[in-house]
């Protein structure tokens, strides 16, 4: 009975377009034009982490942008997190179980929709954050169709590679946080501290790269390689890292990293 479930998590923050009535919405857009939206996905995030991990990420990473932003004089509107995403990279893992995923196309055809729904009401500006490194290219493709067909500006801003020098400033491990490691943790114990359980969880990393080439990695980690078949099996336990190192006040210390970074992107670009 309703009466009697307890509450599995809380939100806090600014309000998002959903938690807001259509007359707030119309206040709110008497000093904005732009929106501020995230890209999730339901994926395997291993034992300790939520099958929305990305979504629950998504979904203070706006609000955050949106805090950046008016710090920085730009009012905005937090719009919403997008929970769903493409498929996991088979390069990088096989763990698929859970997954729940759209094809590029079906993502790229669902963004555009979603803003063209959303300039019909007068948004003008449009703000399309990262929450799954895998929905990296296809936004970008519907950005791109965006502007060439609609003449909508719309800024993508990947906020991974900027945050490669940042992170052993913050964590505990010095060595690269993958999907599910410390970095990805600590965000999610920052937004839904009820869903995440480290206990037992044991360190896993990659065995050492016996290739190394100059700018080798994944494109959207920073390197400049699109890879997307698995090419040796997957030992991975569903994360790299160590996700039992994970604290909510190095997750703070993400989403302001994260946050400022993606404001200062979009005064560049959109203002
Ligand atoms: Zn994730």
């Amino acid at each position: 009975m309703m009466q009697d479930w307890k509450t599995l998590y809380e939100v806090k923050g600014p309000k998002t377009l959903v938690e807001m009535t259509a007359a707030e919405l119309k206040e709110a857009m008497k000093e904005t034009d732009t929106v501020i939206l995230s890209f999730g996905a339901i994926e395997n995030h291993s034992v300790h982490l939520p099958l929305g991990a990305d979504w629950y990420q998504a979904n203070v990473l706006i609000r955050r942008v949106y805090e950046e932003l008016l710090a920085m004089g730009h009012k905005t509107v937090p719009g919403f997190p997008v929970p769903f995403g493409v498929q996991t990279n088979k390069f990088e893992r096989d763990k698929l179980f859970g997954n729940c995923f759209l094809s590029d196309r079906t993502f790229i055809d669902m963004t555009i929709d979603l803003v063209l729904a959303l300039y019909e009401s007068g948004f003008k500006r449009f703000i399309l954050c990262i929450n799954h490194s895998e929905n990296h290219s296809a936004l970008n493709v519907a950005a791109r169709e965006l502007a060439n067909k609609y003449g909508i500006k719309c800024v993508v801003p990947d906020w991974v590679p900027p945050h490669n020098d940042f992170w052993p400033t913050v964590l505990k491990n010095p060595e690269h946080q993958g999907h599910g490691g410390e970095d990805e943790t600590a965000c999610v114990m920052a937004a839904v501290p009820e869903l995440v359980h480290t206990d037992g969880v044991e360190p896993y990393y990659a065995p050492e790269d016996t290739k190394p080439v100059k700018m080798g990695g994944l494109y959207y980690y920073g390197g400049s390689v699109g890879i997307f078949m698995p090419v040796k099996e997957d030992q991975s336990p569903g994360y790299i890292g160590d996700p039992a190192d994970a604290t909510a006040e190095e997750g703070i210390l993400c989403y302001d990293a994260y946050a400022k970074w993606i404001a200062q992107v979009a005064d560049k670009y959109l203002f």
